[in-house]
């Protein structure tokens, strides 16, 4: 089965998909993921794509399409996957749908996670994760339950992303809105798009996913 999670950023994605990929067997392609590693390795997609996220924007459709396309092609997707993040324009969209025909593959959904904008900032600035496990936290609303100690796997070195800023925040809500939702109507009419209420506590969302994907 292959999905894409749409969504503005903060709504839940990240989180959804690792869920979906331990129920479903299905691997997750998240490519704000595969692109802070190249950042952290300091390869020339990494080099090129830095200042743009820190500024909340979006890297050019040459680099993801190229980092897709590479990803898509690993064995470990027979399964299926989970895009989340991808694709975040219509040209990033037209080039997925090239890919998937190519390789015989088809899209059996697309969740859209509908949260209110305001909700987001609050969000995204408290998120934090464990620099050992990858465990995924929030100040206000998941904090670990001792503090300063990972629930998971007992680690204490804790990191946040560099955009997770209030600032940046707000470019990357714009470029949602600008470019990323105008494929709500593209996959809509291709009758594959199924809404869930993305402010909802996560193992709702997680069961609506489930419902939403049985309709599939
Ligand atoms: P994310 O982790 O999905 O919130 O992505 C973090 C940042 O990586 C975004 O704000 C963009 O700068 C960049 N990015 C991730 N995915 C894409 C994409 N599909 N197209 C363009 N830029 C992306």
């Amino acid at each position: 089965m292959n999905i894409i999670l749409l969504g503005p950023p903060g709504a839940g994605k990240g989180t959804q998909a690792k869920r979906l990929e331990d129920e479903r067997g299905l691997v997750q392609l998240s490519t704000g993921d595969m692109l802070r590693a190249a950042v952290a390795a300091g390869s020339e997609v990494g080099r090129q794509a830095k200042p743009v996220m820190e500024a909340g924007k979006l890297v050019s459709d040459e680099i993801l399409v190229a980092l897709i396309a590479e990803r898509i092609d690993a064995p470990d997707t027979a399964n299926g996957f989970i895009l989340d993040g991808f694709p975040r324009t219509t040209a990033q969209a037209e080039a997925l749908d090239a890919m998937l025909a190519e390789k015989g593959l088809k899209l059996d959904s697309v969740i859209e996670m509908v949260v209110d904008d305001a909700a987001l900032v609050e969000r995204i600035t408290g998120r934090f994760t464990c620099a050992k496990c990858g465990m995924g936290y929030n100040d206000r609303y998941k904090p670990t339950k001792v503090e300063g100690v990972c629930d998971e796997c007992g680690g204490t070195e804790f990191t946040r992303r560099a955009d997770d800023n209030e600032e940046t925040v707000k470019s990357r809500l714009k470029a949602y809105h600008d470019q990323t939702a105008p494929l709500l109507p593209y996959y809509r009419a291709r009758g594959v798009l199924r809404q869930v209420d993305g402010m909802a506590d996560m193992d709702a969302v997680a069961g609506e996913i489930q419902t939403a994907l049985q309709a599939a």
